[in-house]
């Protein structure tokens, strides 16, 4: 698999345009964070940012890797949210049958592609019918801190 070509902030775009009624930005506020943790593999130019976010029901595992970074020396320079390549993923069931597929398609998926979901039911409309990749609002809220945190660097044309 090549290395992704998708930064954050075009993610976040597609999510927005996916999600005009769905509300995935307005509830992403709400998500709490039980640990946010980044690891940084200097020798790779990689640096991989990991939580755990608190669902009504369950914990889920909500992954934000960064690549193509380079070492200044002492570290790894900060992600951008537009020019860095990233790669996502969100246990949660809303990132499974809505987006994650399409983040494989797109090479914006990190980790091993799901099983392809199977549709069941034929009633309603597919979830995803224009085959958008993007972001759970786990993973819009991680984004969130992690700019919070100062660990990724804020630009002026994504928010
Ligand atoms: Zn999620």
């Amino acid at each position: 698999m090549s290395r992704s070509d998708v930064s954050l902030g075009s993610l976040l775009e597609s999510t927005r345009e996916f999600d005009i009624t769905e509300g995935r930005f307005d509830r992403a506020d709400m998500v709490s964070f039980r640990r946010v943790r980044t690891i940084s593999f200097d020798a790779m130019n990689f640096l991989l940012c990991t939580s755990i976010a608190i669902g009504e029901e369950d914990y889920y595992k909500t992954l934000i890797a960064f690549y193509d970074l380079s070492y200044t020396g002492y570290g790894l320079s900060k992600p951008s949210e537009i020019d860095t390549p990233v790669r996502v993923s969100c246990s949660c069931p809303d990132f499974y049958f809505t987006f994650s597929e399409w983040n494989y398609e797109e090479n914006s998926l990190y980790g091993r592609r799901r099983k392809k979901y199977t549709r069941k039911t034929f009633d309603r409309p597919e979830r995803n019918i224009y085959h958008i990749p993007g972001l759970c609002k786990h993973l819009v809220n991680l984004k969130q801190i992690l700019l919070d945190l100062n660990i990724i660097e804020r630009s002026h044309y994504a928010s």
